[in-house]
């Protein structure tokens, strides 16, 4: 599949969102009559030339702030079989190794994100877990990854940030903050993460608590590191309703104005259509809305979100997209909206990317809901420019480093093989064969990467 099957794909997804067969997934307030919200400016399917074009690389800075994969022979696999259910919930539809945990193992993601996926920078996450017995990542094997990309970039270009996932809600907290302190220690922390509706037993934290959310946000604080990240929306498993609430956030961000604080899915939540901005919405985008006017925090403060799974499970329905895109970038800023995947899970991030690219909130919706132009400028911010300026990445610096590392010099023939159909596409699900070349090549990093 390539880019011409991607904008038949696309040209799909505006027929259904136009009504049809899908019409119940409209917005319930969306007028008749009206034009749609969004469209795929994609050109037809069949102009092989023009698709590339649309949904190729244009040269973009792509920071994906939101990526996973797993340590598939590490001991959360006994400790936490909740989470090891959630992650085979999450492969690609053609995962056929065995494990099947290998689809989404470390070489995997390496392919999947730099060789297959025009992304620059990834940030490397994990899901819910209180520490190295049931992450699917522990943090020291998050640091290897990290070692292992820089390896393989001319003169080690950063390439993969890292989060420290913390749970200060299980145990005690002074372990909690100790972790905290050695984390801090290794260099390698970008941010830390939590998520304040999980723990094992299925009950959560405010960061607001006095006891357990304040004391950890100030020691991430006093150890310089100042971008807090916070899972909202998206319910998981053992989640606690009560704190998956984007207002503990908010209202924090008002007590720590030096710190910057990311909502992960911006409060999406699947159960809910996203239509125009209902201030009274108990949950879903329009609750983080709701809760920025309630602490009065301005467009473009400290407050940010990636679009993680919310643009994946969305662009197939092109009016919501808009809605949550067009609310996002108006509220929350257009300088604090950030590109997220939430890939490797359901494979390689590049459809989502050529996706956005030929996306577009229609003159229509931007005239009725006062929806920002999604114009070159705007897709630049959201692709990287602006996580560039949330964790002091010079865009520049880190392409020149890119030009001639091995990962990047591999691209282009990487495609070329993939569109002779020598290897598999990266449009589609990875099989193990590939999952097999990239640990050979691993295994030699100073040769050519090359299918066998
Ligand atoms: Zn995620």
């Amino acid at each position: 599949m390539g880019a011409g099957a991607v904008a038949a794909s696309l040209a799909a997804f505006e027929l259904t969102g136009c009504g049809g067969p899908t019409a119940a997934f409209r917005s319930p307030t969306r007028t008749t009559g009206r034009g749609p919200g969004g469209t795929f400016g994609a050109p037809p399917p069949s102009d092989t030339e023009a698709c590339q074009a649309a949904l190729g690389s244009q040269g973009e800075f792509i920071v994906d702030v939101h990526t996973h994969h797993v340590i598939p022979s590490g001991t959360w696999t006994q400790n936490a079989p909740e989470t090891v259910n959630l992650v085979l919930s999450m492969l690609p539809s053609g995962c056929t190794d065995s494990p099947q945990l290998d689809c989404v193992d470390r070489a995997t993601y390496l392919h999947d994100v730099f060789l297959a996926s025009d992304t620059t920078v990834a940030m490397l996450t994990d899901v819910p877990n209180s520490g190295v017995a049931d992450a699917p990542i522990p943090f020291p094997e998050a640091v290897k990854t990290q070692q292992i990309t820089a390896g393989l970039t001319a003169g080690g270009a950063g390439r993969l940030l890292v989060e420290n996932i913390i749970a200060p809600n299980v145990g005690p907290l002074a372990a909690t903050l100790d972790e905290m302190s050695a984390a801090a220690e290794t260099g390698a922390v970008a941010a830390f993460k939590v998520y304040t509706a999980w723990s094992p037993s299925g009950r959560g934290f405010s960061l607001e608590d006095p006891i357990v959310g304040l004391p950890t946000v100030q020691h991430a604080h006093d150890l310089g590191i100042k971008v807090f990240v916070a899972h909202k929306g998206l319910p998981l498993v053992n989640f606690d309703p009560a704190n998956n609430h984007p207002d503990d956030m908010v209202a924090v961000s008002r007590q720590f104005p030096d710190m910057n604080f990311v909502i992960y899915h911006a409060a999406w939540d699947p159960s809910r259509v996203e239509g125009p901005y209902d201030p009274s919405a108990a949950i879903g985008i329009d609750s983080l809305l709701a809760a920025l006017d309630r602490h009065q925090v301005p467009p473009n403060d400290n407050v940010w979100v990636d679009v993680a799974t919310v643009w994946r499970q969305l662009l197939t329905q092109p009016d919501q997209a808009a809605h949550a895109l067009g609310k996002l970038l108006k509220r929350v800023g257009q300088q604090r909206v950030l590109w997220g995947t939430d890939a490797i899970w359901f494979g390689s991030p590049q459809p989502q990317i050529a996706a956005m690219r030929a996306f577009q909130i229609t003159p229509e919706f931007q005239d009725l809901y006062q929806y920002p132009a999604l114009t070159d400028s705007v897709k630049a911010g959201i692709f990287g420019l602006n996580a560039a300026q949330l964790f002091g990445i010079d865009p520049t610096a880190v392409r020149c480093g890119l030009t001639a590392d091995p990962l990047t010099s591999n691209i282009d023939e990487a495609a070329m093989l993939a569109h002779g159909g020598a290897i598999p596409s990266p449009w589609t699900p990875n099989g193990p064969t590939t999952r097999r070349q990239v640990l050979q090549w691993l295994a030699s990093a100073t040769t050519p990467w090359a299918p066998m």
